[in-house]
C-alpha cells in the first residue's frame, strides 16, 4: 500500500512540476521539444534521442497572450502562449504546433511573433484522413517533419529507431489503459486526483520511465481484490478534466470515473500504432482509429456512438460533458450527442470550465443536483 502511494506521490509531483522536469532534461544534457495538442507525431522526437514535453496549458491567470489572442479565445492556447511569452519555457529547441482547430490555426504565427527564441514546426494532417489520399498526405507531412526534427537533432532517425519509438508508446498507451481501469476498481485508494495527475505525468517523461512507474502502481492494484464500488459511476467526455477543483468537488460528491473519453486522457492512448508497417505510415494510420474527439473529423459524430457504449460497457450512471470553455468543436458536438444519450436512457451533465476559472460554486451546485438526480 505504502508502495503505491509513494509511486502515485511521484508521479503526482511530476506531474505538478513541468518546468522542474524540463530543467532536469536540459541539465542531462538532452534537448527537448514541446508539443501543443493534438496528436502531433512526438514519436518523431523520441526516436531523435530528444525529449518531446506536453504543452495543455496551465491553471494560471494571463496578462500577456491577450495582445495576441482576444479573451474569448480557449484556455489552453491562451495559457500555454503566455507561458511561452514569460519565458517559462525557455530551453525548448522547437515546438510542434498542429493545426487542429480554428484557433489553433493562428497558434503558429502568434508563438512565432511572440516566442522569438523556440521555433515552430507546424503539424499538418489530414482532415478526411480515413481515405487512401487523407493518410498519404498525412504521412507525407510526417516524412517533412522528420527531416525537422534530425536537424534539430543534428542526426537521422532510423526506421528502426522509429519503430521502436512506435513500440515504446504502444506500451505505454497499453499501461495507461490498464490503469484506467484499475482505478475505477479501487476508487479508495486511486483518488481522481490520483488518477488524472499519474495519467498526465506522461507528458512531462520519457514515455519508457512513465510506463515502468505506473506499472508499478498498475500491478500492486492488481494484486489487491476489486472494491465494491460504493458512489455513482460516471464517463467523463470533452478535451481536458485535470482541473484540482472540479476533481474536489466529484471526490466530495463521492462520483467514480469508471472510464473516460478525454482526450487529454484515454483518447490520446486507445489507439495504437501498428508495429507491423512502415513506421512513418504506422503513425499517419493510427490517426484514422482515434475515436472519442471532436477534434478529429467525424461526420457520422461516431464519437457520441462510442460515448454510450463507452457508457453502457461500464454500468456508469451518467456522463459528465466537461466543456472547455469558447472550444468551438466541443460546442458543436454536445447537441448531437446529449439527444442520442437522451435516446440511450444515459443521463448527462454539461459543466463548462477553463483553465483561469476560480470560482467553482456554479459547478459544484450543478455536479451536487446531478448527484441527487441519479
Ligand atoms: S479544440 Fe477547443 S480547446 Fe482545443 S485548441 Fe481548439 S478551441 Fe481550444
Amino acid at each position: 500500500m505504502s508502495e503505491i502511494r509513494k509511486n502515485l506521490d511521484e508521479l503526482k509531483r511530476i506531474a505538478e512540476s513541468p518546468r522542474a522536469q524540463l530543467d532536469r532534461v536540459l541539465s542531462e544534457g538532452k534537448k527537448a521539444i514541446g508539443v501543443i495538442p493534438y496528436f502531433a507525431p512526438e514519436e518523431l522526437v523520441y526516436a531523435a534521442g530528444m525529449v518531446p514535453f506536453g504543452m495543455w496549458g496551465a491553471e494560471t491567470q494571463v496578462t500577456e497572450s491577450k495582445r495576441y489572442y482576444p479573451a474569448f479565445y480557449c484556455s489552453i492556447l491562451h495559457t500555454a502562449l503566455d507561458l511561452g511569452i514569460k519565458g517559462e519555457f525557455r530551453g525548448l529547441s522547437a515546438v510542434m504546433i498542429p493545426l487542429t482547430c480554428d484557433s489553433l490555426k493562428g497558434m503558429g504565427t502568434n508563438w512565432r511573433f511572440g516566442v522569438k527564441d523556440i521555433p515552430v514546426i507546424d503539424v499538418a494532417y489530414a482532415q478526411n484522413r480515413t481515405i487512401p489520399a487523407g493518410e498519404e498526405f498525412t504521412e507525407s507531412q510526417f516524412k517533412k517533419i522528420r527531416g525537422q526534427v534530425e536537424e534539430i537533432a543534428g542526426c537521422k532517425i532510423s526506421d528502426k529507431a522509429l519503430s521502436e519509438a512506435n513500440r515504446v508508446y504502444n506500451a505505454n498507451r497499453k499501461e495507461c489503459l490498464r490503469f484506467t481501469e484499475l482505478a475505477a476498481s479501487h476508487a479508495r485508494i486511486v483518488s481522481l486526483t490520483d488518477r488524472a495527475l499519474a495519467l498526465k505525468a506522461r507528458y512531462f517523461m520519457e514515455r519508457d520511465a512513465h510506463t515502468e512507474l505506473l506499472r508499478k502502481v498498475n500491478d500492486e492494484l492488481a494484486a489487491m481484490p476489486a472494491e465494491q464500488v460504493k458512489g455513482k459511476k460516471i464517463v467523463t467526455t470533452g478535451i481536458i478534466a485535470d482541473s484540482p477543483e472540479l476533481l474536489s468537488i466529484l471526490q466530495e460528491s463521492g462520483f467514480v470515473i469508471a472510464a473516460d473519453q478525454i482526450t487529454h486522457e484515454s483518447v490520446d492512448f486507445r489507439a495504437l500504432a501498428d508495429e507491423t508497417i512502415d513506421p512513418v505510415k504506422a503513425l499517419a494510420r493510427r490517426l484514422n482509429d482515434i475515436k472519442g474527439s471532436s477534434v478529429l473529423y467525424d461526420p457520422a459524430k461516431g464519437r457520441n456512438t462510442e460515448l454510450a457504449q463507452i457508457a453502457k460497457a461500464c454500468g456508469a450512471d451518467g456522463v459528465l460533458w466537461v466543456l472547455t470553455k469558447f472550444c468551438d468543436p466541443e460546442e458543436f458536438d454536445y447537441v448531437p450527442a446529449k439527444e442520442m444519450l437522451d435516446a440511450a436512457g444515459i443521463p448527462m451533465l454539461q459543466i463548462e470550465i477553463d483553465q483561469q476559472m476560480v470560482n467553482y460554486e456554479q459547478v459544484r451546485t450543478a455536479i451536487e443536483t446531478f448527484k441527487d438526480i441519479l
